[in-house]
């Protein structure tokens, strides 16, 4: 017999953990072998990097975040996450656009279904991602917003035919004191699940004194949450499993920062993902 419910079973937690995991996309966005060139021209040109860490920017196994699935179509999802992995060739004054972001990187993901499959077996070595596109870029507000085609989306040798659910933006903005959810996918660990509390809904960059080489200007929600590089892109949920938050970093306190609710709501009306809105 099952034991009974508590005040320990986070019953609300898990509801939405088991409602949004399927959203959850691991992102990988490498250099592509024939931008290196341009590549180092442009780092050398908007100097966010430090010369000496360059060099590891150009490692065409690239970097990962997380992305949430924000639009499910029957022939293709739309996935939010952050454009901060490219901030060695970008600042505000000097943003990258969206078709030269797409000439010089080359971005791919996984779902969770796929990764869940890929674990439960001996036999396949090696992770086979899908190719996704770039279709929307702002380097001010570190947003990304990626394509990808269904059929591109395999659970090991076959198709994915589980859903992807579109997860949508809160109508409102979160408050001091609102609990909140995250499940994010640093390099080995998906499923990364924690909650955390509100500390404030907006703060600007100038509050918190941020050393901002790239000139970023959107809105952080500043949140009491547990963090690691790898989870940067993954969302912020509130008690109804929608989102009020991407995260954009911590900063070595005990604070972790998330781009706004407001910020997010611009960048995804603006590319048309109005589902929720
Ligand atoms: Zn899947």
């Amino acid at each position: 017999m099952a034991a009974p419910p508590n005040a320990f079973s986070s019953e609300l937690q898990k509801w939405i953990y088991n409602r949004s995991v399927g959203s959850i996309f691991f992102i990988t966005i490498g250099p592509k072998a024939s931008a290196i060139n341009a590549l180092i021209a442009l780092m050398n040109k908007v100097e966010t990097v430090p010369a000496e860490k360059r060099a590891a920017e150009l490692d065409l196994r690239g970097q990962n975040c997380t992305g949430v699935v924000v639009e499910e179509a029957d022939d293709h999802l739309k996935i939010l996450t952050c454009a901060h992995l490219m901030q060695h060739v970008f600042k505000s004054s000097e943003p990258l656009s969206l078709k030269d972001a797409c000439s010089l990187f080359s971005v791919r993901v996984l779902c969770d279904h796929y990764e869940q499959s890929f674990r439960g077996q001996s036999r396949i070595r090696a992770r086979v991602y899908a190719p996704a596109s770039m279709i929307g870029i702002d380097c001010e507000k570190d947003l990304l917003l990626l394509h990808v085609y269904r059929p591109d989306i395999k659970n090991l040798g076959r198709r994915c035919t589980n859903s992807h659910q579109g997860l949508i933006l809160s109508p409102t903005p979160p408050e001091a004191f609102d609990k909140c959810a995250m499940i994010s996918w640093p390099p080995g660990l998906p499923r990364t699940a924690v909650e955390g509390s509100i500390s404030h809904p907006s703060r600007t960059v100038r509050d918190l004194e941020l050393v901002n080489t790239v000139g970023y200007t959107m809105n952080l929600t500043q949140v009491v949450i547990a963090s690691e590089k790898g989870s940067s892109g993954a969302p912020l949920l509130d008690g109804n499993g929608r989102i009020i938050g991407l995260l954009h970093g911590g900063f070595g306190g005990q604070f972790t920062y998330f781009i706004s609710h407001a910020d997010i709501g611009c960048f995804l009306r603006r590319h048309h993902v109005v589902h929720g809105i």
